[in-house]
């Protein structure tokens, strides 16, 4: 019988973080000027990745997705992308990065066996990339995106976090664009998770209302009816083009969440929201087999009772949910460790 937790959720989706390290600071995910990193002896080889992800498979991961910190600066990736691509268990192998490197890499990362990648692309405007990321590569994410798109992945995917006063009036401009490169957008609303210590409630911008918005420009924005735990709801517009919202702060998906992260040094976390997570490397390092492993998995994964999105909404909004000294603290709690 499949693993399932205390409200019957499977283990099914993997997000395998490479690195915490970025070469972007967008401002709602590493907005301080200075960050403590993992040490580096602490991050997970190839080898020990792949080995904890095969403690996984047996108990029903199929897919896979590489994170980071951004993934791309993790040399020779498609070493391992090689290796998770050719095990058999894993159907769905994908990848996020915000594009910065992927013109270079992405006919290697097909070549490797990736099947699908998604690209964070938050505005199309040079000056507002900058003021956002504090880097001038809009021009390279958009040569990446280029490249993605002619490299023969299965689907290519963008990531937009919509944030007010920031880029909510670029819905349209986005949707028009990601239509010219044959890829999905989806609107991501900003969430207040580790790391985000700029956000604030007024900066949200909800589903509901990237809905009206998006039905005032194109007319009627039907909902289309899916079984899935993608955290995505998939929307069609009158020309059939379609797009994406994910709403995990103002309509959380806590119920069909079968996600799982493991972070760039092994730590392994059942919710985006979650205080601490369970130690792989240690075991692993310490000799333990793929058998030990999977049985620590299962025994935490069956009494798993998450659910952090819907416990945040209840909570007071005014103020940041993990205080800067507490991230400062404990790298684990930071968005670009957890892999978002
Ligand atoms: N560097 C890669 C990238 O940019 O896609 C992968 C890591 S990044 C942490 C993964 C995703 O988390 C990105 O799509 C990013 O936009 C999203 N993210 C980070 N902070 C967020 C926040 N406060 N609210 C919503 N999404 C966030």
């Amino acid at each position: 019988m499949a693993l399932a937790d205390r409200f019957g959720r499977p283990l099914r989706s993997l997000r395998v973080s490479v690195t915490d390290r970025c070469n972007l600071r967008c401002q709602y995910c590493m907005p301080e000027p200075d960050y403590v990193w993992l040490p580096r002896e602490s991050l997970l080889s190839f080898e020990e990745t792949s080995a904890i992800v095969d403690a996984f498979t047996p108990l029903g991961v199929d897919r896979v997705r590489i994170t980071g910190g951004e993934p791309l600066l993790r040399r020779d990736l498609h070493v391992l992308i090689e290796s998770l691509a050719a095990k058999p268990a894993i159907a769905d192998l994908a990848l996020t990065t915000n594009g910065v490197l992927l013109a270079s890499n992405a006919s290697a990362l097909r070549a490797a066996g990736l099947h699908r990648i998604t690209v964070s692309l938050d505005t199309l405007d040079g000056s507002r990339f900058r003021t956002l990321t504090r880097t001038d590569d809009l021009p390279r994410v958009l040569d990446g995106i280029a490249a993605a798109a002619s490299a023969g992945f299965a689907s290519l995917k963008l990531d937009t976090v919509v944030i007010r006063g920031i880029n909510d009036d670029e819905l349209v401009r986005l949707l028009e664009y990601a239509k010219t490169v044959a890829a999905e957008l989806r609107f991501i609303e900003y969430m207040d998770v580790g790391g985000a210590t700029r956000w604030t409630p007024a900066a949200v911008v909800s589903r509901r209302e990237m809905l009206e918005r998006l039905q005032s420009h194109y007319g009627a924005v039907l909902p289309l009816k899916e079984e899935s735990s993608a955290p995505a709801d998939r929307f069609l517009l009158p020309d059939g083009t379609t797009f994406g919202i994910i709403s995990s702060t103002t309509e959380p998906f806590c119920a069909s969440c079968d996600r799982s992260r493991l972070t760039a040094d092994g730590v392994w976390l059942l919710c985006l929201y979650a205080a601490t997570g369970t130690d792989l490397r240690r075991p692993l390092r310490a000799g333990a087999t793929r058998d030990d492993l999977q049985r620590l998995i299962q025994a935490v994964w069956s009494v798993r009772a998450d659910r952090g999105a819907e416990e945040r909404l209840g909570m007071d909004r005014e103020t940041t949910l993990v205080p800067v000294r507490s991230l400062k603290k404990d790298a684990h709690l930071e968005m670009h460790t957890r892999g978002g």
